[in-house]
């Protein structure tokens, strides 16, 4: 690589949503902006988390500056801890993710040191050959921020995840001024979050969805409760005014509910109102429309505290006629089929449930169109990749880069493992890797090959047959009856299981009669097995064949 040279490479996060993690190197530095996870969809199954193919970097560990972290969502942040696996590293963030990062490691055993430096808004720091300059962005989590990187190569804008919300001043005044001024320097190079790109116009402002909250608090007659993301500390903080101002009492529920909360309020970063959190055990002791619980869940995340409260199993919430669940988040794609059905149980049980479609009670931390132009405006890169989405949102983002005046040879879309590199005012595409995601049970990284999928995919499918034959290992006659074992087999209706593994074992007699003494005979007992339950049960099991040859004086009657 030339002196002057930045190569960029998206390691996750660039045609998926989730698990975001962007290398920069130069000719001797490198430094990985986020190294986050994903929630596998059902082609995982079983799977608990996705982690990013960090290969790269790894076998270039003594080119690694360091981690600079933009916010503490786990798509950004949750695989530091495999990472610190392999090496003590660097560590850049501001306090709330850190903590967060902190609190993980407590599950990361024997994991090497995690040296971390405290990033304050816009205070710059050097990584390397890198200078950092954090600048303060709105989103959906306290203390986000977007990095101005000043390379070899010029500078780099990486946004983050952002959004413009005017009206949502709470904590000083976020504004754009820091971008229009790097965009009057001259911008090299803008990477941009593509969340949201489909979406037309302005998200609405955290403070509209207040008056909404604020009419659904005034009319409550039973216990209401509110679901939405425990890391969301302002939306939480707003919910708790509102509460005190309305005489309410409020109670967390769900693990990280109480310990996002809990990090925050110890770091300053959340002001609990006196004499309104309660604890979820002393529920009873209030009345029904005083009471406002806030719920973990809003995913219908299996395990999660709302979900145990749906399905009537959770030990302080039983629902009750009258009581209102308000879900204040979206619905990921890939859960609604387990949020509806958990609303579902909701209203079984009596309740009312709110959500976003019908009512105004969330907006995204993600900004839309308008506040995707607004950031290519005041930056007025030379060049621009979109980041963090689908092809489809990266795409989109693209054209609305053009829009904004970026010339479309300047645009690229690219995806996990393609490598860009930028040098003396050109921009162009460097190596491809091969980037496979690699899944991970208990925090242990489990085999995600294709084949293992596929037989996990097999065998709930069609479930699994086990077939034993002991024989004698001079004449090869059965000694006994073969065994046959199934497991999550479907049968038709009036089908028994007892008669067609009777069936089974005599197709196994015949078929150690006709092909006992083949060499293949232990891949045959398995092609037949297949054939006799494909058609029992119209598909075909995973067979496991199990034949011992024994020296043995007994035989079958
Ligand atoms: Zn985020």
């Amino acid at each position: 690589m030339q002196n002057d040279a930045l190569k960029v490479i998206p390691l996750g996060g660039l045609g998926e949503i989730g698990m975001n993690a962007m290398v920069f190197e130069t000719h001797s530095d490198m430094v990985l902006i986020d190294c986050g996870l994903q929630f596998p969809d059902a082609s995982y199954p079983g799977v608990e988390v996705l982690v990013p193919d960090l290969s790269y970097v790894l076998e270039r560990l003594e080119k690694l500056r360091g981690i600079v972290v933009t916010h503490g969502h786990d798509d950004h942040i949750g695989a530091i801890p495999f990472l610190l696996r392999e090496k003590a590293l660097h560590i850049w963030a501001t306090p709330f993710p850190q903590g967060l990062i902190q609190h993980k490691l407590t599950e990361f055993p024997g994991t090497h040191e995690a040296h971390f430096h405290v990033i304050e808004p816009r205070k710059k720091f050097r990584v390397g050959e890198f200078e950092f300059d954090p600048i303060p962005v709105q989103h959906s989590i306290i203390e986000a921020l977007a990095f101005a990187v000043k390379t070899p190569a010029g500078i780099v804008i990486h946004s983050g995840d952002f959004k413009h919300d005017p009206k949502e001043t709470s904590r000083g005044e976020i504004t754009f001024r820091a971008f229009e001024e790097y965009g009057d320097q001259g911008v090299a190079l803008l990477l941009s979050d593509s969340t949201n790109a489909e979406r037309e116009g302005h998200t609405l402002s955290e403070v509209d969805i207040e008056k909404s909250f604020e009419r659904i608090l005034s009319q409550q007659s039973g216990r209401l409760i509110i679901a939405l993301f425990a890391s969301n500390i302002r939306r939480v903080e707003r919910i708790l005014a509102l509460a005190k101002k309305n005489g309410k009492k409020v109670a967390f529920m769900g693990r990280s509910m109480h310990s996002y909360t809990r990090l925050a309020f110890e770091q300053n970063s959340l002001s609990i109102p006196e004499d309104t959190v309660i604890l979820i055990e002393n529920l009873g002791q209030y009345k029904d429309e005083e009471v406002v619980v806030l719920a973990t869940g809003s995913q219908a995340e299996p395990r999660s505290a709302l979900v145990r409260v749906a399905e009537g199993i959770h030990k302080d919430l039983k629902i009750k006629k009258n009581d209102t669940i308000v879900m204040s988040s979206r619905f990921i794609p890939g859960n609604e089929r387990a949020i509806t059905r958990m609303i579902d149980n909701l209203y079984r049980s009596g309740a009312d449930v709110l959500y976003e479609s019908v009512h105004q009670i969330h907006v995204s931390g993600h900004g839309f169109q308008e506040e995707l132009l607004m950031m290519l405006k005041a930056t007025r890169p030379q060049f621009f990749i979109p980041i963090h989405g689908e092809f489809r949102h990266l795409s989109k983002h693209a054209k609305l880069a053009k829009r904004a005046g970026v010339q479309e040879e300047n645009v690229l879309v690219i995806e996990d493992g393609q490598a860009v590199e930028l040098c003396a005012g050109r921009m162009r595409l460097a190596e491809r890797f091969e980037i496979q995601k690699l899944p991970a049970v208990d925090n242990l990284f489990v085999d995600g090959s294709r084949e293992a999928l596929q037989q996990k995919h097999a065998l709930a499918k069609a479930g699994i047959v086990f077939v034993a034959l002991f024989r004698d290992e001079k004449t090869g006659e059965l000694l006994s009856d073969p065994v046959v074992s199934t497991q999550g087999l479907l049968l038709y209706h009036g089908e028994e299981e007892s008669v067609m593994i009777e069936g089974a074992r005599a197709k196994l007699i015949e078929v150690n009669d006709e092909f006992g003494n083949r060499d293949d005979f232990v891949d045959i007992v398995k092609l037949e097995t297949r054939r006799y339950f494909r058609k029992h049960v119209s598909y075909k099991p995973v067979v496991i064949p199990v034949v011992m040859d024994c020296v043995s004086q007994m035989k079958r009657s």
